[in-house]
């Protein structure tokens, strides 16, 4: 599940090499500048998935060796309203739902080692390269990032807040597609963690079935820009909470493959899909914007399971998972 370094050299001679430059923001708020790195978070692979070769979020595991460093850019581009100030208080609210989103449009790069490997011509035919990066992080940003109204009469929860959600400082994002094993995988990359490396695998898109390949090419790359978005409980958030967020994401973009489907076994952190439709379940129960505030609570503290999902939803993650399994049995009667 490792890439192979022979695959990896970016310098060789006969790479024909595309970088396509979709939007350029690269000045990251100075208050961002303290939020403590991603750390690795080792997982077990489930079946039918989205195989993850190497671990998200993991500095220096990249094998880049001579690919030039980063560069600045200059002007911000806010999707939405951006907040500028975020904060954990909950907001004053007057009543209006605010809407306001957070991800500010990093520099994008599409690079294609192999632009003569049919996978190439795949994704070059199945999705628009120059906006398919941009889109997905817009959808991400409304899901994981848009200021919901908690208040509402369907939440259950303690304390009903409000919350001003705050991305990670991702400063680029470099989408490489390459001749390797496996599906694809985010990493930081060598020089900074803020800049990130989403590598997908030619191999893998030539296999896609004609009919899919859209969906399933937006659903992967979605999938691991949610991990160049999401936060991780400083470091100790489990693997298949991660996974399954990134997932859940990829559901609300209706970008999930046909053989995803409800199940209970493997507990509530089985990852991916499993765990997607479990916080599908909690974002239903609780209220929208619940898989929201799992992510900026990810954010706020250190992921301790017991406290973390008592305050959040009331009662410990295994009750929940309890009644999700509950609602799964019933619907199966
Ligand atoms: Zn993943």
């Amino acid at each position: 599940m490792t890439c192979p370094d022979s695959d990896h050299n970016l310098s060789e001679a006969d790479d024909l090499n595309i970088h396509l430059i979709v939007s350029a923001v690269d000045n990251v708020a100075e208050e961002n500048k303290d939020q403590p790195k991603p750390t690795p978070f080792p997982m077990p692979l489930p079946p039918n998935t989205t195989p993850a070769p190497k671990p998200v979020f993991m500095p220096g595991m990249s094998h880049r060796t001579e690919a030039p460093a980063p560069t600045s850019t200059a002007i911000p581009v806010p999707l939405q309203n951006h907040e500028d100030t975020a904060s954990d208080e909950p907001t004053k609210t007057n009543g209006e739902a605010e809407t306001s989103s957070s991800i500010e449009l990093p520099r994008l790069r599409l690079h294609i080692q192999d632009i003569g490997h049919e996978g190439s011509s795949v994704f070059l035919s199945a999705v628009n390269a120059s906006t398919v990066l941009k889109t997905s992080i817009e959808d991400i940003s409304k899901h994981l990032y848009t200021n919901p109204t908690f208040a509402s009469a369907h939440s259950t929860t303690p304390t009903p807040t409000r919350i001003r959600p705050q991305p990670p400082p991702t400063r680029s994002v470099t989408l490489i597609l390459r001749d390797m094993d496996g599906v694809a995988y985010t990493t930081g990359s060598d020089l900074d963690s803020d800049h990130k490396e989403i590598h997908f695998s030619l191999r893998y898109i030539r296999s896609i079935a004609a009919s899919r390949q859209t969906a399933e090419i937006t659903g992967v790359v979605t999938h691991e820009l949610v991990h160049c978005y999401q936060w991780n409980g400083k470091g100790k958030a489990p693997g298949g909470l991660i996974e399954g967020i990134a997932d859940w994401v990829r559901l609300q973009c209706d970008l999930a493959p046909p053989h995803w489907k409800r199940e209970v076994a493997g507990g509530w952190d089985a990852g991916y899909q499993h765990t997607a439709y479990f916080l599908q379940y909690l974002e239903e129960r609780f209220g929208e914007g619940t898989v929201c505030r799992i992510n900026n609570k990810l954010r706020q503290e250190r992921y301790e399971e017991k406290p973390f999902w008592t305050e959040l939803l009331g009662r410990p993650v295994e009750q929940l998972f309890e009644d999700y399994q509950g609602t799964i049995e019933k619907k199966k009667e």
